[in-house]
């Protein structure tokens, strides 16, 4: 079949930019796995921070707070954005990192409060004593309810005519008379316009096209849910917890923790799974760090986190392949920038250019073009 606009891939950068695009453009989604969501975008933390990632991370995700806060009527049922503070927790001699982390975040307008070893503990009462000296809180940080985020961009595309394949790997894209052709086993489509959203597989989508690959490169982070014991009470306003160094974080979680080794760990484009030794060592450090027992975790399970070189998002028409958009390197921010990612999408597809509102942040064409300097 032969549509406007095909999108590769049904993870949140795919069905945000359908959201976003279907008002003015007919749009097909192309899913290689029987449902959306199945690999990164189904494992994240479901974490809102804007103290988070690099200057325009950051522009991006204060752009999207709007969108959570206020979605379009009929969006959700549910908030997608519940109050929690996030806390970074720093030993003694890092104190410094956060003060001059303090200072960025005021420069562009984000609230912090430094606390001592007791605020910190009043924010995160599990806390070990004597370990941590200072943190930072970021108040106006929150959690994301992703599925109702990603059901809400899904159902709102559907209503306005987009189709989403699923079980429909694009395994070969020829451009001829004007037209990618993107192969399937669910048939064969066309469009001018073709969007790379493959998240940990976007520059092997970039090279089925003929297009210079962006240097992408996966990487593995380890996340579980353990129980909490059953006198641990109201844990709905501790805040989401980790230490400076990036070595595990912990935020309550429906009568439960989720923690994290905060890894990093580069690997390949494939279904992740969760090392043994890495879920054993979170649990080491949640329970060095806090006075958590973590024991068997309920569940554990692992997730590509994919960067270009530089850390930002990118989104932008490759300049050696005609039609061929790329959106990918959402990093650990592709459910928190969501919003904003969507809105430049379709504005540098109708008009070249991201909207004024964008603008407005501080995020330009320039800043998420794949022709930028360092990709
Ligand atoms: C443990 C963990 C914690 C995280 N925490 C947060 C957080 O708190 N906040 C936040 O904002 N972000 C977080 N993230 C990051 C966030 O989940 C990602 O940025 C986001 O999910 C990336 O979305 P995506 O659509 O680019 O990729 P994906 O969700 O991986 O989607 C890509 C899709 O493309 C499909 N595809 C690939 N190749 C083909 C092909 N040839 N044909 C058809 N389809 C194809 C895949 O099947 C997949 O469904 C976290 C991630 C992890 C792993």
């Amino acid at each position: 079949m032969t549509t406007d606009i095909l999108i590769i891939g049904a993870g949140i950068a795919g069905v945000t930019a359908a959201y976003f695009l279907a008002p003015k453009h007919r749009v097909v989604i192309l899913e290689r796995e029987p449902q959306p969501g199945y690999h990164t975008s189904g494992r994240s933390a479901a974490q809102f921070a804007e103290a988070f990632g690099s200057p325009i991370v950051r522009a991006l995700a204060r752009a999207s707070r709007g969108f959570f806060e206020r979605p379009p009527p009929g969006f959700a049922d549910h908030p997608l954005l519940t109050p929690r503070a996030s806390l970074v927790v720093a030993r003694a001699g890092q104190e410094a990192e956060l003060v001059a982390e303090q200072v960025a975040c005021a420069a562009i307008g984000i609230v912090t409060d430094l606390v001592d070893e007791a605020g910190a503990r009043r924010l995160f009462p599990p806390l070990a004593r004597g370990l941590y000296s200072a943190g930072l809180s970021e108040p106006g940080a929150g959690d994301l309810d992703v599925d109702a985020l990603l059901q809400g961009y899904l159902r709102g595309a559907r209503a306005a005519g987009v189709r989403l394949v699923t079980d429909a790997e694009v395994t070969a894209l020829e451009r001829r008379a004007g037209q990618w052709h993107a192969r399937t086993r669910a048939g064969d489509f066309a469009a001018p316009i073709v969007i790379d959203a493959a998240g940990a597989w976007a520059d092997a989508i970039a090279r089925l096209a003929g297009a210079r690959p962006l240097g992408l490169v996966p990487k593995r982070r380890t996340a579980l849910v353990f129980a909490a014991p059953a006198d641990t009470g109201d844990t709905s306003a501790w805040a989401h917890t980790g230490d400076a160094d990036e070595t595990w974080y912990v935020k309550p979680q429906r009568g439960a923790f989720m923690g994290s080794l905060s890894d990093a760990t580069p690997d390949e484009p494939r279904d992740a799974w969760p090392d043994d030794l890495d879920v054993a060592q979170a649990v080491a450090n949640i329970e060095a760090a806090t006075n958590l027992r973590v024991g068997r975790p309920i569940r554990s399970w692992a997730g590509l986190r994919s960067f270009v070189p530089d850390g930002t998002p990118v989104a932008g028409f490759a300049a050696d392949a005609e039609g061929l958009f790329w959106l990918a390197g959402l990093g650990g921010v592709g459910m928190l920038t969501s919003p904003a990612m969507g809105h430049a999408v379709a504005g540098l597809i109708a008009v070249g250019d991201v909207p004024a509102e964008l603008y407005a942040f501080g995020v330009t064409a320039a800043t998420l073009s794949p022709a930028r300097p360092g990709l």
